[in-house]
């Protein structure tokens, strides 16, 4: 058994945040289930969105907000966190987060940040570092991490499941019962999220604590358990359920499904967010063009070259993303094309070959030079607007765990998340939990938990058998649950997820565990979540867009749908 303070699962911007706000006072994990770079985070390339110009306001950045959010967002969640915003922006500055700058027009030569554009914004006040800004968050971030000698990085290591005292008064795999775990009594007043949220619900107050985490070691093939009294999910997105993802390999939202199989509240998984331009060609796997590009002034055409924008949108190709998307599949359907382009070769080609070196690049090595002919895009899953449920501070309703970034619902995005605005909230709320879980000493945890036990589980014979169900799901979620949505296919969606829960389940206990299995069963269940939550909304609203009920139902405004495991 490993023993830790702070027990953080994940090394993307929240995750590292969060552990060097937190070094100064205890014994630090990060668990990380590849290299400790490899996240959303590293790929991010627009940018953050923070008020840092006098041409702009927190008040207008809350006003986009809550604009793009459409009527789901907690407006007291989106003034904290954007008016804390720039004063997170300076530390990461101090921590040697280079942004990338531009000349002040004058005699002096002074310099300035230089703000990009991004749809949905209505100033410019995006900082980042040329179209690379998550790599440079990354690297700036684990330099001042490998300074602390109290965090220590397990990478390779995925976690498996949570550890908490309701989980241990029952029998389960890897947890044999105890009857009475002698851990610290769970207090209610230890999660104020839960008193919250199980008040307006009528239920009784938290009873239930996080001890700690099975993890997998992928080198080893061991199972190891790490215990802490403050454990931080901070495992990033789910973009992999989708056939067509920007989301690297890691993001099969693991921290969900631990967090759901735990017995947390999971709030509107159903807004989930296509990324407009993805690259369109049969070798790039997930490489995103970016919103700066149409920023910047990109223009997005039909196959045939007609622009197609001013149909949908006053604001064009600088419209929401989801009326972009929408608008883009649209124009699909009706053509037949099986992408659309994105044209910028209008600018100067050293504009833009300064301003996107990586897209420039990439783009070159496929054969596409964006500064003479237009981009193939299409639209991919991009990002998680709904999550753990949690409040601005991180907490969930178990008391002990903590959530922050993609994996999170704080209430900031509500039914769409406005660009660049989730690298902020992950900024942001670390900063916060990390406070929160400092202001007081931490509990001491006296329980012991049980090893995971394998049982009479065997190595797995068919390996096909996973890599089936991997394809199956992500596709059945692109054709039936994508951008445009029906009863009828989230209804047929529902039932084939449901028998592949169950082969898989059976799979699971059947033999010994895999990263493949274990993401597969995670994928599994977060996808049955994103269904669930499409059908509990019976209307169109920001993300979800439903052809059943097209438009938006004024009874659903400010209407969370928050799924729990039925006990
Ligand atoms: C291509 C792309 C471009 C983007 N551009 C922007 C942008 O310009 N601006 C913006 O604001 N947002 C952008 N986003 C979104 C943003 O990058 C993410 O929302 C943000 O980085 C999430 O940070 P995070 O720390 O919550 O999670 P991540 O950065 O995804 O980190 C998750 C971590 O958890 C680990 N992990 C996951 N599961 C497990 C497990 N079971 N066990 C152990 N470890 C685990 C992963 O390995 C990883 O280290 C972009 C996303 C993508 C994919």
């Amino acid at each position: 058994m490993k023993q830790f303070d702070f027990l953080i699962l994940g090394s993307g911007i929240a995750g590292l945040t969060f552990a060097l706000k937190v070094a100064p006072r205890g014994r630090v994990a990060i668990i990380t289930k590849k290299n400790r770079a490899e996240s959303n985070t590293n790929y991010a390339q627009g940018g953050i969105a923070a008020v840092t110009s006098k041409e702009d306001s927190f008040e207008l950045h809350v006003r986009d907000t809550l604009q793009a959010g459409a009527g789901l967002c907690k407006e007291e969640v989106v003034r904290m966190i954007v008016q804390e915003g720039p004063e997170r922006i300076g530390e990461l500055i101090e921590l040697g987060m280079k942004f990338s700058e531009r000349e002040i027009p004058g005699p002096n030569g002074a310099r300035e940040l230089d703000l990009g554009r991004e749809g949905g914004h209505s100033k410019r006040r995006i900082l980042h570092a040329k179209d690379v800004t998550g790599r440079e968050i990354e690297r700036a971030l684990l330099s001042a991490v490998a300074q602390r000698p109290s965090i220590n990085i397990f990478e390779n290591h995925l976690a498996i499941d949570l550890v908490t005292t309701e989980k241990l008064a029952q029998r389960g795999r890897g947890a044999p019962p105890v009857p009475s775990p002698s851990g610290i009594a769970p207090s209610a007043a230890d999660s104020p999220i839960a008193l919250e949220t199980n008040r307006r619900a009528g239920r009784p107050p938290c009873i239930d604590r996080c001890l700690g985490v099975y993890v997998l070691d992928n080198k080893t093939g061991k199972v190891e358990t790490f215990v802490a009294p403050v454990v931080l999910l901070a495992t990033g997105g789910c973009g992999k359920v989708y056939l067509y993802t920007t989301n690297p390999d890691i993001a099969t939202g693991d921290g969900v499904a631990m967090a759901y199989r735990a017995g947390a509240g999971i709030a509107n998984m159903e807004f989930v967010q296509f990324h407009p331009t993805c690259l369109y060609h049969p070798k790039a796997k997930s490489f995103l063009i970016s919103e700066a590009v149409r920023g910047e002034g990109g223009v997005l055409k039909s196959f045939d070259g007609v622009e197609f924008m001013d149909k949908y949108h006053p604001l064009k190709s600088l419209a929401p993303r989801d009326v972009v998307a929408r608008a883009i599949d649209s124009e699909m359907k009706k053509s037949g094309a099986d992408h659309v382009l994105l044209d910028i070769t209008h600018k100067p080609a050293q504009f833009i070959s300064e301003r996107f070196p990586n897209i420039h690049q990439t783009c070159l090595r496929y054969g596409i030079d964006i500064t003479r002919e237009p981009i193939p895009v299409v639209p991919a899953a991009h990002y998680q607007c709904g999550g753990v449920l949690t409040n601005v501070d991180g907490e969930t309703e178990i008391a002990g765990l903590y959530a922050v970034g993609e994996v999170a619902c704080t209430g900031l995005h509500g039914a769409n998340r406005l660009a660049s605005n989730s690298l902020l909230e992950a900024l942001v709320c670390a900063h916060r939990a990390a406070l929160k879980v400092i202001a007081h000493p931490l509990p001491k945890l006296e329980s012991t938990i049980p090893q995971w036990q394998s049982g009479h589980a065997t190595n797995a014979d068919e390996l096909v058998v996973v890599s089936h169900n991997w394809d199956e799901l992500r596709r059945l979620m692109w054709d039936y649950v994508g951008i445009v949505r029906t009863n009828k296919r989230l209804q047929r969606a529902q039932k084939r997820i449901a028998n592949l829960q169950e082969e898989i389940q059976q799979y699971y206990w059947d033999f010994i565990v895999t990263s493949d299995l274990l993401e597969l069963r995670n994928i599994a269940t977060v996808a049955g979540l994103i269904v669930n939550s499409a059908l509990a909304r019976p209307e169109s609203r920001g993300l979800q867009y439903n052809l059943d009920y097209p438009e938006p139902d004024p009874a659903w405004a400010q209407r969370e749908v928050i799924l729990r495991k039925p006990v």
